[in-house]
């Protein structure tokens, strides 16, 4: 556990298949800190619409719907978790059909706002417990712009695709690319919290990172910012 009084918040955003999910759960690990996936929690709304046939690209049917999910998320980073329902669901939001239906999900401004206040509770409730590391798209942006720590991760399209296709077992690298591109598209294209390099935000390219090395800079960001943070 980290020593630190409040808790510190660190953001980080990027593109699809950037590293965010490794590199952010390797630096809460070493920081003794909790671990937010907010795109988990896009993934799990989406998987709730498909498996109750509501049409996703009807955004006025998506609004009137996404309350009704219940949602929880679990914050170690050792073991995150996603569940909907009652339903662990951490499988099936990685399936090629929410792939493809997240981004015009997320893009509903009442899905947005819902996770918003989810996503803002989980934070306040993390900071008493000595801080949280977050990944998303609009978390140095609009979520916690305050967060002492922001961090816009990318990577090269193909590294990117490389690894989600590794990730996932050995899928198509050039469909894996194709689906990243046309998500990073809708995602940095949207009206409403697009993905943008907040204010403040230290840009890592980790085309040529290891996932150590990855870790080691964002770490290495929270300890010079941070009072009393240690690495374990
Ligand atoms: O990070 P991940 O690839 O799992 O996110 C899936 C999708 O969720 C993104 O493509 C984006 O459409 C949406 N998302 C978002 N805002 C966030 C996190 C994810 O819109 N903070």
């Amino acid at each position: 556990m980290n020593s630190a009084g409040p808790g510190v918040v660190v953001a980080v955003d990027g593109t699809s298949g950037s590293g965010k999910s490794s590199t952010s759960r390797g630096v809460a690990g070493r920081l003794g800190l909790r671990y937010l996936d907010t795109g988990a929690m896009y993934r799990a709304v989406t998987w709730w619409m498909l498996r109750h046939g509501v049409d996703v690209e009807d955004a006025e049917a998506v609004a009137r719907r996404c309350l009704e999910p219940r949602i929880e998320s679990g914050t170690d980073p050792a073991a995150p978790t996603i569940a909907v329902d009652g339903q662990d669901v951490g499988v099936e939001i990685r399936s090629d059909a929410v792939n493809a239906a997240v981004s015009p999900v997320s893009a509903v401004p009442a899905v947005r706002a819902r996770l918003q206040v989810m996503q803002r509770e989980a934070i306040t409730a993390a900071i008493a417990a000595g801080g949280i590391v977050v990944e998303g798209r609009d978390i140095g942006s609009v979520i916690w712009p305050e967060a002492e720590v922001k961090v816009y991760l990318s990577a090269d399209a193909s590294a990117r695709a490389a690894r989600r296709a590794a990730e996932e077992g050995g899928s198509d690298v050039e469909a894996t690319r194709e689906s990243l591109l046309a998500r990073d598209q809708i995602d940095s294209g949207r009206a409403v919290s697009p993905l943008v390099l907040a204010e403040g935000a230290v840009h890592v390219d980790t085309t040529d990172l290891t996932l150590a090395e990855a870790i080691q800079t964002i770490v290495d960001m929270v300890e010079r910012a941070g009072d009393g943070v240690s690495a374990t």
